[in-house]
C-alpha cells in the first residue's frame, strides 16, 4: 500500500455503530447502490418486479471486529408482517447439516427439557427436536411463522419474543435462534437482553445461535451475500466479538455447511455485575420517589411558614432543583445568582426572574436554599464577603432539605 493509498484510507472513516460489537468506526466495504428486496418481496408479475422500490445498500465494515453491515438499513422497509421469509432448506447437504446440529443440541439437553426457539419459521427444526425427545416442552416464537403444531409437547406462539417477560415465564433450559440475527438491527442488544433477563432471575440457560458466515465471501470476493434483508453479516471474528460483549460463557463455536454457517453454544445469565448495577439503579429510583415527596412537602411547609425564601442559582443544577421539586414562581419568586451574566434571564420552566445576589442586601431572605451542594462552601464565603445574611441555609442531602451549618453533611 502506498502513502497515497493510506491517505485515501484515512479519508474513508465513517462514524457508525457496529451491530455486532458496538464499535463506532467503520469504512466503506462496497460502493453504495440501490437494490430491491431480494428474498421477501415475491413480486406477482414482471411489471411489479421491475417497478419495485429500490432500497439503499451501504455496506460498511467495522474496523474493530470485521463485521459487515448496511449502514442505511431500515427494518421497517422489510415487510415481514406481510410476506413469509421462505428459505430453501431441502438440499441434501443442508439437511445433513441440520441433522448434525440437532444431534448436538440433543446431547446438550436434559431428559425433560424446556426449549424456546426465537424465530421458528416453518417450525420444522423445533418439531424435529420435539419428536426426538417428546418428554420435553418446546415453544416457538415467531409473529410470522407456523402457528399450528401437530406434536403435543410443541406449541407455536405468533408473538414477538420478549426476553424480560418470556424467560421468567418459561425458564428455558435452552434458547435457539437460527438465521435470525443477521436480519436484526441490533443483534448485540438482542443477546444482551437474553443474558440480562436470565441473570435477573438467577437462571443460566443455554443459547444456541446460528448465522451465515461471510469469511469465504470476503476471501473469494463474492458479492451475492450482500443484499437488503441480510443487513448484518458475521465473520468468525465479529461473531466471537459479539459474544465477548454479551456477558455469556461461550461453550463452543463451530462452523457447518463447509464454513458458510457459524454457530455457538453459550451459557446465558453470567453477568451478575449487570444485575447489581440494575438493582442499585432500582433502589436509587425508589428512594428518590420517596425523597421527592419529602422535599416537595418541606418546600410547601416553608412557603406556609411565611418566611422569605431565596433560591441561590437559576440555571443548571438550580433549575433542575426548581423543576423537580416544583418550586414555582408564585410561592418562590426570589431567585438570585452569583453570575451577573445570568441576571435578567428567567428560570427555565418556572419563569422566576434571576436577580443578582446583591439584591439580598436590600431585600434579605430569612432562608436561602443552595441547590448545587458542591458549591455551598463557596457561596457561604461569597455571602460572608458581601455581607449577605440569612437565618438558615438549606441544601438537599440524602433525600431531604437540611440546615447546611447545623446538620452533618460532606459539603462543609
Ligand atoms: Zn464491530
Amino acid at each position: 500500500m502506498s502513502d497515497n493509498d493510506v491517505e485515501i484510507l484515512a479519508d474513508t472513516l465513517r462514524l457508525e455503530t457496529c451491530p455486532a460489537c458496538g464499535h463506532h468506526i467503520a469504512v466503506p466495504f462496497l460502493d453504495q447502490t440501490l437494490q430491491p428486496l431480494a428474498t421477501i418481496a415475491w413480486p406477482g408479475s414482471s411489471n411489479e418486479a421491475r417497478t419495485m422500490q429500490r432500497l439503499p445498500l451501504d455496506f460498511v465494515r467495522c474496523v474493530e471486529c470485521g463485521h459487515v453491515y448496511n449502514a442505511a438499513f431500515d427494518y421497517s422497509k422489510v415487510p415481514y408482517t406481510r410476506k413469509p421469509n421462505l428459505m430453501f432448506n431441502k438440499g441434501v447437504i443442508w439437511s445433513d447439516s441440520i441433522k448434525a446440529i440437532r444431534k448436538r443440541i440433543l446431547e446438550y439437553l436434559p431428559e425433560k427439557p424446556v426449549v424456546v426457539e426465537i424465530g421458528h419459521g416453518d417450525g420444522s427444526f423445533l418439531a424435529g427436536l420435539a419428536s426426538e425427545r417428546p418428554d420435553g416442552t418446546y415453544i416457538g416464537f415467531d409473529p410470522h411463522g407456523a402457528s399450528c403444531a401437530e406434536i403435543p409437547c410443541l406449541r407455536f406462539c405468533s408473538t414477538l419474543f420478549e426476553a424480560g417477560r418470556h424467560i421468567p415465564e418459561w425458564s428455558p433450559d435452552l434458547i435457539i435462534s437460527r438465521h435470525v440475527l443477521e436480519h436484526l438491527t441490533n443483534p448485540l442488544g438482542f443477546i444482551q437482553s437474553l443474558t440480562f433477563s436470565s441473570a435477573c432471575i438467577g437462571l443460566e440457560p443455554g443459547l444456541y445461535i446460528e448465522v451465515p458466515c461471510i469469511d469465504r465471501a470476503i476471501e473469494t470476493r463474492r458479492t451475492v451475500d450482500f443484499y437488503y434483508e441480510h443487513n448484518s453479516q458475521f465473520t468468525t471474528r465479529s461473531f466471537r466479538k459479539m459474544l465477548e460483549r454479551c456477558g455469556v460463557e461461550t461453550e463452543m463455536i463451530g462452523h457447518s455447511y463447509d464454513g458458510e454457517v457459524i454457530y455457538a453454544f453459550v451459557k446465558l445469565g453470567c453477568c451478575e455485575s449487570h444485575v447489581q448495577t440494575a438493582r442499585s439503579a432500582f433502589f436509587f429510583r425508589e428512594s428518590i420517589r420517596i425523597s421527592e415527596n419529602t422535599i416537595v412537602r418541606q418546600l410547601d411547609e416553608l412557603y406556609h411558614s411565611s418566611k422569605t425564601v431565596a433560591i441561590w442559582g437559576g440555571a443548571g443544577k438550580s433549575a433542575a432543583f426548581i423543576n423537580r421539586y416544583q418550586a414555582d414562581a408564585k410561592r418562590f419568586p426570589l431567585v438570585v445568582d452569583s453570575d451577573s451574566e445570568k441576571v435578567g434571564t428567567f428560570v427555565p420552566g418556572m419563569g422566576q426572574e434571576i436577580r443578582f445576589r446583591d439584591y439580598l442586601l436590600e431585600y434579605p431572605a430569612q432562608v436561602i436554599i443552595i441547590p448545587p451542594q458542591w458549591r455551598a462552601k463557596d457561596i457561604m464565603e461569597e455571602m460572608r464577603q458581601n455581607g449577605i445574611q440569612a437565618e438558615s441555609v438549606l441544601i438537599e442531602h440524602e433525600g431531604c432539605l437540611i440546615d447546611y451549618l447545623k446538620a452533618d453533611n460532606p459539603y462543609k
